[in-house]
């Protein structure tokens, strides 16, 4: 949904309005603000848009590295994937009572990670790595460069793979030590 359109920009000359809902560019569904980061990056757009209900067509038309000139509304509160860990000393369970709502919420979504650096725990990415992998592929069919270029980098990264010597580091696996962590602030925890 359209929050805001600048004046002057490509997106007020088009005729795009505030409380429009963008459902597509260039005939690329848009599931979220990261689809309309991605598609909405090249400078000649047709929107498809829907406006008190029914649907309409916009071109739009920048200059090469102008502002598009549109805001969208931040998802809502329902809209927002949150954290499926149980971490025993979880910081939003120690918060006082009384506080504003949106303090409780226990967001880790990629989105807002990627549009406003938000932290997320990378434990719960499954949607994400499935968007990535989608457009990735997009990218790299629509462009013979791009896929000899990855498929280079792919074949290069097996071959390191197979060189590498295992056992290389005395560390143990991040993981064991999360999991150790844990175990011991679990005894610690009074009854
Ligand atoms: S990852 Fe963060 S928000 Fe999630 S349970 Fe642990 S401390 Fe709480």
């Amino acid at each position: 949904m359209v929050a805001v359109v600048r004046p002057r920009t490509a997106a007020a000359a088009a005729g795009l309005a505030v409380g429009d809902r963008i459902m597509g560019i260039n005939a690329q569904p848009l599931r979220d603000a990261i689809d309309f980061q991605f598609y909405g990056g090249d400078d000649c757009l047709e929107l498809s848009v829907e406006r008190e209900g029914r649907r309409r067509a916009l071109r739009l038309v920048r200059r090469p590295g102008a502002d598009l000139g549109v805001e969208l509304e931040a998802p809502r509160p329902a809209e927002i994937a949150t954290c499926a860990n149980k971490c025993v000393f979880c910081f939003i369970h120690q918060l006082p009572r009384g506080m504003r709502r949106s303090l409780y919420v226990k967001d880790d979504d990629f989105r807002l990670s990627f549009l406003h650096g938000n932290y997320i725990t990378l434990s719960d990415l499954d949607e994400a790595t499935k968007q990535f992998d989608q457009n990735l592929a997009e990218i790299v069919s629509q462009n013979a460069k791009i896929k000899s270029y990855v498929t280079k980098l792919e074949s290069r990264a097996s071959e390191e793979e197979e060189q590498a010597t295992p056992g290389a580091s005395d560390l143990p696996p991040a993981s064991q030590l999360v999991d150790e962590i844990e175990q011991f602030m679990r005894q610690q925890r009074p009854e």
